[in-house]
């Protein structure tokens, strides 16, 4: 019995558009894109909270085959993300091609017809010859059960939720979390409110953002004379090359330029901070690097506000009209706004449920065993199967390194399976382990085992105080690899 699709991606952001790209420049179109949200793009689709903005400079944050010359910053604001999905979706032919407010409950292979069984809530399945999941690395939204939380009278807003209906003006808000998220969202609801409590269990690494404008002229320059674009995209992606792969993968070798970040981070601080007290408390006790840093010119300034209170106590439980601290200190408020980020280690990897050959269950699999991908991309018992958000994928800062590097990936896997006339794949139990051996190695001289990240509740390390989010190596080497990886890591035919 042949499968309806070639394939079905499953999920619309910028990974999906990615697959569906490469897809149809391998010949195989008829394939569907399956979407839970009501619309394309992703992370850009669903969060539009206040202060949303890239904070990779756009000219990296972009595919590399589809420059936009229009950005309008050099970190451009949160919709013109979500605009340029859009464009890049319609120019490519792939918005008819994708299914909206389709949840994928799981997906089974089928040995004997060699096909995915596809189940979407509701009922319905589909069959495909291949399963592509790009399901996103934060994209189930985590929100701590704090005792109390449902008895609350005032305005729950999720900041992947976001209500652009209620007014903030004149509440008195509380901001739960400082991450990258609350870092942009901060600044922006302290303009809005009559006061502002920011409750924060781990205070963040944040460094000045070089942000601006970029000048018609420039823009103009872009659009008549791409190569020009092309130059700024190559210096900004060294830069960021550079931060990553010395400050971060080799730390035990660099451990120097790991600490001038930090140190530029405190200048930073001392400089917009009158307060020591508050200063002291917006101060990392880990390494610059465990965690996620991040930019902002706006943030830390924003505590100088005699409306803005920084809250370290912990947070015991929720009342009605308020959030009581362990020390017994309550705070008044009337609206609670959830930067809590995402669950990335319990309920994304995989973000749906998937069975393979022998019915090995796939998250079953990473928990009992390692959380492990050859390439960030195949699993052994997983024929036809690529899953684009996996342990060791995530190569670099911009997360379009990492796309198109599993898209060289899988036009050098899919051209050969094709041109040997067959129609399964499957990486080797070998191959796997050998790359997850190349990578545990390698992390030996990151930060996150050789600096000091007891205390950063990072979510790069998952349950096992794995860090298996990020893929230590260059993006040079991870775009190598995706071009040169020996053909015979895969087996091919037929798995039945
Ligand atoms: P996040 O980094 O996971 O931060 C969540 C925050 O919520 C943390 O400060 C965390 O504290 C706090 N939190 C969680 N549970 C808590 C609890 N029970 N009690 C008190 N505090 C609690 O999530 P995020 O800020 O949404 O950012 C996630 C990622 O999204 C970023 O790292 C980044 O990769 C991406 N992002 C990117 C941009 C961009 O500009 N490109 C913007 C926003 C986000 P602990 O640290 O103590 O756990």
């Amino acid at each position: 019995m042949a499968p309806q699709w070639d394939a079905v991606v499953v999920g619309a952001g910028f990974g999906g558009i990615g697959a569906g790209i490469e897809l149809d420049r391998l010949g195989l179109h008829d394939f569907v894109i399956l979407e839970r949200e009501d619309d394309l793009g992703g992370t850009w689709h669903v969060n539009r909270y206040p202060g949303l903005a890239v904070d990779i400079a756009s000219v990296t944050y972009s595919y590399s085959f589809e420059p936009n010359p229009s950005w309008s910053r050099l970190f451009a604001p949160g919709a013109e993300l979500k605009k340029y999905a859009e464009h890049v979706a319609v120019k490519y032919d792939l918005r008819r091609r994708m299914r909206f407010g389709t949840v994928v409950e799981g997906a089974r292979w089928d040995a004997g017809n060699e096909q995915w069984v596809v189940t979407v809530a509701g009922g319905e399945t589909l069959t495909a010859r291949y399963l592509l999941t790009a399901t996103g690395f934060l994209s189930q939204p985590y929100t701590p059960p704090f005792p109390g939380i449902e008895s609350f009278a005032g305005k729950i807003i999720h900041t992947t939720a976001w209500d652009d209906d209620y007014d903030l003006t004149d509440r008195r808000a509380a901001v739960i979390g400082t991450g990258a998220t609350a870092v942009q969202l901060v600044p922006e609801v302290a303009e809005r409110v009559a006061e502002l409590t920011v409750f924060q269990r781990t205070p963040i690494w944040v460094v000045p953002k070089v942000d601006a404008p970029i000048p018609g002229v420039v823009r103009g320059l872009f659009a008549k004379v791409p190569l020009t674009q092309k130059a700024a995209r190559l210096v900004n992606t060294g830069m960021l090359e550079a931060l990553m792969v010395v400050g971060v993968l080799h730390y035990a070798q660099a451990k120097p330029v790991n600490s001038a970040a930090a140190a530029l981070a405190r200048a930073h601080l001392y400089a917009q901070v009158r307060d020591p007290e508050t200063r002291a408390k917006l101060t990392p006790h880990y390494d610059f690097g465990c965690k996620r840093p991040t930019f902002s010119n706006t943030y830390f300034k924003t505590f100088n506000q005699p409306h803005v209170h920084l809250e370290t106590n912990p947070i015991d439980h929720v009342e009605p009209d308020g959030i009581v601290t362990a020390d017994g200190h309550k705070t008044e408020i009337d609206t609670l706004l959830l930067a809590t980020g995402f669950n990335l280690w319990d309920v994304n990897f995989p973000a749906i449920e998937i069975i393979g050959r022998d019915g090995v269950d796939l998250g079953k699999f990473w928990r009992d065993n390692r959380f492990q991908a050859y390439e960030g991309i195949t699993v052994p018992k997983f024929p036809n199967f690529l899953s684009l958000n996996s342990p060791y994928s995530y190569s670099g800062l911009s997360y379009f390194t990492t796309i198109e590097a599993q898209m060289k990936h899988m036009g050098r896997l899919f051209t050969e399976m094709l041109r040997r006339g067959e129609h399964t794949f499957e990486v080797t139990e070998r191959a796997n382990a050998e790359f997850l051996d190349r990578v545990t190695a390698k992390l030996g001289s990151s930060v996150f085992y050789g600096g000091d990240c007891a205390t950063a509740r990072s979510y790069y390390f998952n349950q096992h105080g794995e860090a298996a989010l990020l893929r230590p190596t260059s993006t040079t080497n991870a775009h190598r690899e995706a071009v040169t990886f020996p053909l015979d890591d895969y087996t091919y035919g037929r798995t039945a």
